[in-house]
């Protein structure tokens, strides 16, 4: 059924002249991958078509993966295919002239909350958007080009959203589809070293996170970065978002959250489990992601109280119900 969806696609894509590809606002690894990767294939395989990838943000940190497209006017959209990738609702769409496109295409690995597009492939159970198009590729491979530029975009969307391919979703395919990437060329040591490199003072934030950080009585670890400390530190939004990663291997601690002030009255959530699951807690808080990895907004002291309650109510019954825990 997925090598329908797929068919579906190619077919599109082989239907269109001009083709625009699209991701979500706040840009990670598997966005800016997934969406660079994309390009390049489809470039290198229809050099006579006209594909762009124009979003209306950036992230400092994946910067040393070059950038995008410069925004077209109105008119450029209408006659185009949009793909959009890696962006589970329309409203988290980074640009939003993808609705003056002709039909819309969605690839997605985020649970299927709100479906939209002329022709959909989802499979929640992959460890990332880029996996999905290294086996788009390795599919359709008589039709396809790759170098090692794309597999390099893709490479590191796979590492960064798998957690260094750590997390539950991984599965054999994954490590497959990692090593045909590895066999086309990724530079690891450079790629590793613009990812995971921080600069001074990430590391006395991080010593400063450790300090602030707050256990709840049944193990949810959280932290709300405020926008005193992110001033203290000279963080951007970008480096105190990073924070969540701090907390994530805190024996007993089944659930991690960071609250980060935004500029406005706004707190992003960002909500990491291991065993017990996240996304319906991330649902009920205007946010959605995946199981165990997601995001959501809270507008006041009040409601973040009230999560991480909820948080903490959810670890204590996985705990009486279960013993397979750390
Ligand atoms: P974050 O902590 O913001 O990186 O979010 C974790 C995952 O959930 C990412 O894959 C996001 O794309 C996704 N996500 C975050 N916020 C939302 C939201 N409001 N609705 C749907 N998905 C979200």
């Amino acid at each position: 059924m997925n090598k329908d969806k797929m068919q579906r696609i190619i077919d599109k894509i082989e239907e269109y002249d001009k083709i625009i590809i699209f991701r979500h606002f706040r840009p990670d690894g598997d966005a800016v991958g997934s969406t660079k990767g994309l390009q390049r294939i489809l470039k290198l395989s229809y050099p006579e078509k006209d594909i762009r990838l124009i979003n209306a943000d950036s992230s400092d940190y994946l910067a040393f993966l070059g950038g995008e497209d410069a925004p077209a006017p109105d008119d450029f959209y209408k006659d185009a295919l949009a793909i959009v990738v890696d962006t589970g609702t329309t409203d988290r769409i980074s640009n939003k002239k993808f609705a003056l496109c002709r039909e819309i295409v969605k690839i997605d690995h985020h649970i299927d909350d709100k479906p939209y597009g002329n022709a959909a492939w989802i499979e929640e159970e992959r460890s990332s958007s880029c996996e999905m198009i290294a086996h788009f590729y390795s599919t359709f491979r008589d039709r396809l080009k790759i170098d090692a530029e794309a597999a390099t975009y893709l490479y590191a969307g796979m590492v960064t959203d798998s957690g260094r391919f750590r997390y539950r979703d991984v599965s054999g395919e994954t490590m497959r589809l990692a090593g045909m990437l590895l066999d086309i060329g990724v530079d690891t040591e450079h790629l590793y070293a613009n990812l995971y490199m921080k600069d001074l003072r990430n590391f006395r934030f991080q010593a400063a996170v450790y300090k602030k950080m707050r256990i709840t009585e049944n193990g949810v670890v959280y932290l709300h970065v405020t926008k005193r400390m992110k001033k203290k530190f000279g963080l951007s939004n970008e480096d105190a978002s990073a924070s969540v990663s701090y907390l994530d291997s805190i024996k007993g601690s089944l659930i991690w959250l960071a609250f980060i002030d935004g500029d406005d009255t706004k707190t992003r959530v960002r909500l990491r489990s291991r065993f017990v699951e996240v996304h319906d807690l991330a649902t009920k808080y205007h946010g959605g992601g995946h199981a165990c990895a997601s995001g959501a907004t809270v507008y006041s002291k009040a409601e973040m109280k009230a999560l991480i309650a909820d948080a903490d109510a959810l670890i204590k019954e996985y705990k009486e119900q279960n013993t397979d825990w750390i």
